[in-house]
């Protein structure tokens, strides 16, 4: 690739970053500066930056680093990069991740519970529930560590006391995640509420497992 399509691919996944920062904000999945979004580059990954407001974040706030949180563009990147630079390191084939303190996420992972396979779609998280990692402080390695393991053969868990991660190998996925999580979420507790929820069997998530693998949506692009 030549310098002139770096910089174009460079400016385009910064747009994506920002562009979905914002719909995010739009469709009621985060506000104010809560979350953050990354996508892998060829030398690290682009992140939001930290502590911007939606309606103020713009392109030149993305910030560029590599694994190893050094700055390759930029200053002020998110509080989370630790959490993102883990995914990337330790998952194979994640090219985007998502991070929000949606409403329902936050409640479910205040109760520190793993999200139960009460509907099918739970398997777009890759298996029969969706985890709940335990606590740790927002920014720290030891939360990256534990969202990491939460993540084992998953694409995206809830993390206790704070919000949901998802990942995907594009950031179109991950923000798919990110929306069906949450609605999930918000479908469990309210069945929760009611009482008695009818969990589906680990042969009947195993079926459903077998079926996304050709399912459209359910497909990693
Ligand atoms: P940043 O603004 O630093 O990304 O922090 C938001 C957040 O969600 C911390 O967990
Ligand atoms: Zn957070």
């Amino acid at each position: 690739m030549n310098k002139e399509s770096q910089n174009e691919e460079y400016f385009r996944k910064c747009e994506a970053i920002v562009s979905a920062y914002k719909r995010l904000d739009c469709i009621g999945l985060n506000r104010g500066a809560s979350g953050n979004i990354s996508i892998k580059t060829n030398n690290g990954f682009l992140i939001t930056p930290s502590g911007v407001n939606v309606e103020k974040m713009c392109l030149n706030d993305v910030v560029e680093l590599n694994f190893e949180g050094v700055p390759l563009k930029g200053t002020n990147p998110s509080s989370e990069w630790r959490l993102h630079a883990e995914i990337y390191k330790r998952k194979k084939g994640v090219g985007a991740v998502v991070h929000t303190h949606s409403n329902f996420a936050c409640a479910l992972s205040s109760l520190r519970q793993n999200l139960p396979a009460f509907h099918y779609m739970v398997a777009v998280g890759g298996g029969r529930d969706i985890r709940c990692c335990e606590y740790a402080i927002f920014g720290s390695k030891d939360l990256a560590d534990k969202v990491v393991e939460a993540l084992e053969g998953r694409t995206a868990c809830l993390m206790a006391n704070h919000g949901l991660v998802c990942c995907g190998k594009e950031l179109d996925h991950a923000i798919f995640l990110a929306e069906e999580l949450e609605a999930l979420c918000k479908q469990y507790l309210t069945a929760r509420s009611i009482g008695g929820v009818k969990i589906l069997s680990d042969s009947e998530m195993e079926l459903v497992i077998e079926k996304f693998k050709n399912y459209g949506y359910a497909i990693q692009k």
